[in-house]
């Protein structure tokens, strides 16, 4: 059986108040016919109030692109869980390949930052994917291996391991135009499973929803959410043009619909 697919559009910094309005609009009036698909919006910090107050009462959630570890205290510039909790955000994305790359992420900073999700009782969407050199230089699996070990550390079947969600984003497909075949991602979704069910057992494996990210557009997004272990797709650039984002989640409704009708 499929599991529900989640997808969520990383809107990065872009959106002013006004261009937040405009999107989640378009957003709205199509998300009340795709409850077969989770559909979750990360606008920016400053947009966060704007979109919750016009998703209210919608199938629509709300998360985060980042987050400290600490709950309070002398960190300027950082946003705590506590603080995205009361704003109504349900997930927060942690680890991104631009926060890494370009804010001294590392996997010990997000190892403390998925800990912290779960204690505050968030959902973490946890990014992992190696660049094209690691890619070239057949080390792609040692590199996610790597990061979910680090990343997943402390992380217990307490927790709530449904919770969790891992975006499988190879850093040479963010933003390129060049996304990974289905069959390239379906390997690497097939890897992160398996090692999943031996860190925390086959019934959370099974639940755990594996994402897709890296130039998801409406053409490609079919294909890739039909592979058996692609379930959704964390999108970037797409996200930002209603009727992508839109086509987008109606394609994983598709999926999900194809693979009940095939499982009844
Ligand atoms: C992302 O930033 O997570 C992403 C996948 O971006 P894009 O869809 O633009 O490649």
């Amino acid at each position: 059986m499929k599991r529900r697919p989640l997808v969520a559009g990383n809107w990065k910094m872009n959106g002013t108040i006004q261009e937040a309005r405009q999107l989640v609009e378009g957003i709205l009036r199509a998300s009340r016919k795709l409850a077969e698909v989770e559909i979750v919006l990360f606008p920016p910090f400053t947009a966060l109030a704007e979109v919750r107050d016009r998703i209210q009462g919608s199938p629509l959630l709300l998360g985060a692109q980042n987050m400290h570890w600490e709950e309070k205290g002398a960190y300027t510039g950082e946003v705590s869980g506590g603080m995205l909790k009361e704003l109504g955000c349900r997930y927060v994305i942690i680890g991104h390949s631009e926060r890494r790359a370009l804010f001294g992420e590392t996997d010990e900073s997000v190892q403390k930052k998925i800990s912290a999700v779960f204690r505050t009782g968030l959902s973490p969407i946890l990014c992992v994917g190696e660049t094209l050199q690691q890619r070239e230089a057949n080390q792609t699996w040692k590199v996610i291996e790597r990061q979910l070990e680090i990343g997943l550390d402390k992380a217990k079947a307490a927790d709530s391991m449904n919770r969790l969600v891992i975006a499988y984003e190879p850093v040479w497909a963010i933003g390129t135009g060049r996304n990974a075949t289905p069959a390239q991602a379906q390997e690497v979704h097939a890897l992160i499973r398996s090692w999943l069910d031996k860190r925390f057992g086959k019934t959370e494996a099974d639940s755990i929803r594996i994402q897709y990210g890296g130039s998801v557009k409406p053409d490609n997004a079919a294909e890739l959410m039909s592979q058996a272990d692609v379930d959704g797709a964390l999108v970037g650039g797409a996200s930002l043009d209603t009727t992508s984002f839109t086509a987008i989640a109606e394609a994983a409704a598709l999926q999900r619909k194809g693979a009940s009708c095939s499982t009844d």
